[in-house]
């Protein structure tokens, strides 16, 4: 274990941990199953979970949503707001023709609207595909059409992005804008119908929930794309319950919180844990338009006494280049838990959350096909940094070899979960044979690669295509990464395999630097000593390039993969989700 244990987050949570331990053989997913609020007639529905129950048993009135606008503007929103509004653009899409199960693209700000035109959405049957409001025309467009899109919920601008390629969707049917506040005053092209104008039309007085089953799609969402071409994932109304039960569990969600997740609902974050885990526990959730601001989050942390925040590991590494005396500069007293995913959290930036946030990070893992929170550093369990904590209850997970048998503590494998937790894929969008692939010998393939120590903890390693193999080891790049982010010249590093004809490959990094620190022959070197001492010699990098900025994904993920084209002259592959300069 690299670094020593962080106990106590101050949760009021007493041991969760013991509690699992005792209901052992419980039949959790039986039991959050029972404690949902079906349908008459049987059905399960995730918008209404998330938003009518609450006004049906009576807190209609409390805050769903507090929105802070790109230039500070705000508005709330209570349980019954939202309901209504949503109930209201049910009726609106349902009018304009819309079926159960056709897929409605969202491609907007987080504004108010894109979570009432979602939930409106769910409620009328529909499957929500919400993508990044950063993404040019020729993502939009790939998407749209592999997922034969039928409706478009804009904004003006973005509308405008689009003018050259949506006319060659042939499967879309209307392109709904909403010009907030009249923000613009654009006209709206041809043929596309206003969002407002449709709002004013339909009262929404008579909407009905359309009596989806569990087994419904409800929300399609496009992968990152770290390893490859981004992949359709299909998922369906059932992934509230583990929605729903791992913002308690893995979030530490109560009633009465504040919870600010700054995840974009085009990613599965922003949906699971920005729409239905908060909403679904009754929480308050602070959404806010803007994008990454060290002391802009701080300032909305202060202001509106945020309890409980989620974030990624891209945004901590920022926070930790913006410093301390940024940290020091407002209260933000009322904050009680930390949690993180995305990718693996470096353990130094779980010390310095400690130092500077006064409670640890807690580092959680899923994927877009996991659909929720599968493992994690729960609040009431000592966090060990670098670790992505323990299995959720009711979640079988292990670290297999390659004909799918179970390694002994300590070895690094497959990480692989047994099939039929609730919130779990049910597809790839039209790539039967991909979603095949991925299951074997009774096992879920996640493609990443872990080990186990003797508590039960889990610890990431890689990705299995960037497990790097250098003279006979198995090296992890995260591992190599973290150390040498240690380092106080480095804000971040990216390690991969370089071919080689002796070692088959050698250990490359290229990192980014803190300002004030210049790259020269001196620093590289440096590095290279550094990150020996603090791994063998075997494991540090062999070279060390210095590069401006790291290659990632929107959703803020280290693209190894390009790193690697790019050093070895290859092609790109697909590009789509990279982040701009
Ligand atoms: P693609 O599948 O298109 O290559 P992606 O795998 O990055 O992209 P996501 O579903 O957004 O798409 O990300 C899931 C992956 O992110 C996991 O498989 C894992 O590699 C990484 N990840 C997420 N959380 C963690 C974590 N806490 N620790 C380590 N890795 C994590
Ligand atoms: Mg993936």
């Amino acid at each position: 274990m690299p670094n020593p244990e962080i106990s106590k987050s101050n949760t009021n949570i007493n041991n969760l941990q013991d509690y699992f331990e005792r209901k052992k053989n419980f039949d959790w997913w039986s039991d959050a199953f029972n404690q949902m609020d079906w349908l008459p007639g049987g059905g399960l529905n995730n918008a209404y979970e998330a938003i009518d129950r609450h006004v049906k048993n009576g807190f209609g009135d409390r805050v769903a949503m507090i929105w802070v606008g790109k230039n500070d503007e705000e508005e709330q929103y209570s349980f019954l707001d939202i309901k209504n509004k949503s109930d209201q653009f049910g009726s609106v899409i349902r009018g304009l023709g819309m079926e159960r199960g056709d897929r409605v693209f969202i491609f907007m700000d987080r504004l108010p609207e894109l979570y009432i035109s979602a939930l409106g959405v769910l409620k009328a049957g529909g499957v929500i595909a919400p993508l990044f409001s950063a993404f040019g025309p020729d993502p939009v467009r790939d998407r749209m059409e592999d997922a034969g899109a039928k409706y478009l919920i804009t904004s003006p601008e973005l509308r405008n992005k689009l003018n050259d390629v949506l006319p060659k969707i042939k499967t879309l049917k209307n392109v709904i804008v909403v010009n907030k506040n009249g923000r613009h005053d654009e006209v709206l092209v041809d043929g596309d119908l206003s969002y407002e104008t449709l709002m004013e039309s339909e009262g929404g007085k008579d909407f009905e929930i359309e009596p989806t089953s569990q087994y419904d799609f409800s929300i399609m969402h496009y992968t990152s794309g770290s390893t490859g071409k981004p992949k359709g994932v299909l998922h369906r109304h059932q992934a509230v319950v583990q929605q729903w039960l791992t913002g308690k569990w893995a979030l530490d969600l109560k009633f009465d919180d504040i919870y600010f997740c700054t995840a974009d609902p085009g990613w599965v974050t922003g949906t699971s844990y920005g729409i239905m885990a908060p909403w679904t526990n009754g929480v308050t959730q602070l959404i806010y338009e803007g994008g990454f601001g060290a002391q802009s989050w701080y300032k909305l942390i202060e202001k509106y006494k945020v309890t409980v925040w989620y974030t990624a590991p891209t945004a901590i590494r920022l926070l930790m280049r913006a410093g301390s005396e940024v940290v020091e500069k407002f209260d933000m007293s009322s904050l009680r838990f930390i949690g993180s995913v995305g990718e693996p959290l470096n353990p130094e930036a779980v010390i310095w959350g400690n130092k500077n946030y006064k409670m640890p990070i807690h580092d959680n893992w899923w994927q877009t096909e996991t659909g929720a929170i599968m493992c994690a550093n729960y609040a009431s369990m000592p966090v060990r940094p670098g670790s992505m904590g323990r299995p959720i209850p009711g979640v079988e997970m292990a670290v297999i070899d390659e004909s799918f048998n179970p390694l002994p503590t300590g070895e690094v494998g497959a990480l692989a979960v047994r099939p039929g937790w609730p919130s779990m894929m049910y597809g790839y969008w039209q790539k039967d044979e991909m979603y095949n692939s991925r299951f074997k010998k009774g096992w879920y393939i996640t493609g990443d690669q872990a080990s186990i120590d003797e508590d039960g903890y889990f610890w990431f390693q890689g990705r299995a295509d960037d497990v790097i193999n250098t003279a006979g080891h198995l090296v992890g790049p995260f591992e190599v990464e973290s150390a040498l982010i240690e380092h106080p010249a480095v804000a971040e590093a990216g390690v991969i395999g370089k071919p080689d004809p002796i070692a088959m490959e050698v250990v490359k990094a290229f990192v980014t630097l803190n300002t004030n620190y210049e790259p020269n022959k001196e620093l590289r070197r440096e590095l290279i000593r550094f990150a020996r001492d603090k791994l063998s010699a075997g494991v540090a990098p062999r070279e060390i390039d210095f590069i401006d900025t790291m290659p990632k994904t929107r959703s803020g993920k280290i693209m190894r993969r390009l790193l690697k084209a790019r050093e070895l002259g290859l092609p790109e592959g697909d590009t789509s989700t990279l982040e701009d300069d």
